[in-house]
């Protein structure tokens, strides 16, 4: 008999996965964590009863947040990530040869389930000698570290529960001080059908401490409620709107296969739908 579990996201709307098998339920030091088995998904990972990754559509998310900032950037030597417990970006972020990596999550019990759960999420990344993982605060990193980054990519939880702090303004001026010049910041954002506010706070906190800021898009399908944002942000101007030409020398010098990311994907997320435009100011 399989169990129908549910996410408590919205009080209006709710995704129920049924699970064939439970493998992790626990709550850790920081949140409350389920691993079970879907027939459909694979594997699936809720933490305080919001989706966070599956075996089927990780690939969506984790290609668009890592290598839409990395190509941008053009010659991204230090990423940071904050958050990504399940490995599935600094995966995506290492298949860049010449990129080195701090990974800053709050919650040592997802990177130790997610190893042995969802080993195919970071297929090894986590003992790439490229990757220097931390567990701490990200805040709390960002404020005190004396590391430059060319590209930050915050892979966070919604803002609630221990995620809330990456979604200030004090969190976005820290990340600011931490790029390196011409640097990017890029950080998960919600999903504006539903979550309208998450881009228009946002907005308003992310956009005083940078010369551009704006979102791309990207449809996960368990990222219920169509596109999901990420926001952008940089002190170069021309990072955002580069032709499909340019990113695809990148792209072809790179030398590996994606299954979302393509250099034309990359260009047109950053064409907003209206009802996403609108919210911006
Ligand atoms: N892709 C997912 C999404 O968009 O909802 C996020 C997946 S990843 C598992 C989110 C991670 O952020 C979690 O492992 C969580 O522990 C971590 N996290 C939350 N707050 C954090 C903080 N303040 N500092 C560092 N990591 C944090």
């Amino acid at each position: 008999m399989s169990r129908w579990i549910g996410e408590t996201l919205y009080p209006f709307y709710q995704q129920r996965f049924s699970a064939t098998e439970v493998l992790f339920e626990e709550k850790t030091e920081h949140q409350d964590l389920v691993i079970f088995e879907n027939d459909f998904f694979g594997r699936v990972m809720l933490l305080d009863g919001v989706t966070q990754t599956t075996d089927r559509d990780e690939f969506v998310y984790h290609e668009m947040i890592a290598h839409v900032p990395i190509f941008a950037h053009g010659n991204a030597k230090k990423v940071l990530i904050i958050g990504g417990g399940d490995g599935g970006v600094l995966r995506e972020v290492l298949r860049h040869k010449n990129v080195e990596c701090t990974m800053v999550e709050i919650d040592a019990s997802v990177v130790e389930m997610s190893k042995k759960y969802f080993p195919e999420h970071s297929d090894g990344a986590f003992d790439d000698p490229r990757c220097n993982l931390v567990i701490a605060d990200g805040l709390k990193f960002v404020k005190e570290t004396q590391d430059r980054f060319d590209v930050i990519i915050v892979d966070s939880t919604d803002p609630i529960g221990p995620g809330e702090v990456l979604f200030t303004s004090e969190f976005y001026s820290d990340c600011h001080d931490c790029l390196t010049q011409g640097g990017i910041l890029v950080t998960q954002n919600g999903v504006p059908f539903f979550q309208e506010d998450e881009v228009t706070t946002t907005q308003g906190r992310m956009a005083p401490h940078f010369k551009d800021m704006s979102f791309y898009v990207v449809a996960v399908p368990t990222y219920i409620g169509g596109f999901m944002t990420l926001a952008w942000a940089t002190d170069d101007v021309n990072k955002r709107q580069q032709s499909i030409a340019d990113i695809q020398a990148r792209f072809d010098q790179a030398g590996f296969e994606t299954n979302y990311y393509t250099p034309g994907v990359h260009v047109g997320a950053f064409s907003l739908p209206r009802y996403i435009e609108k919210l911006l100011k």
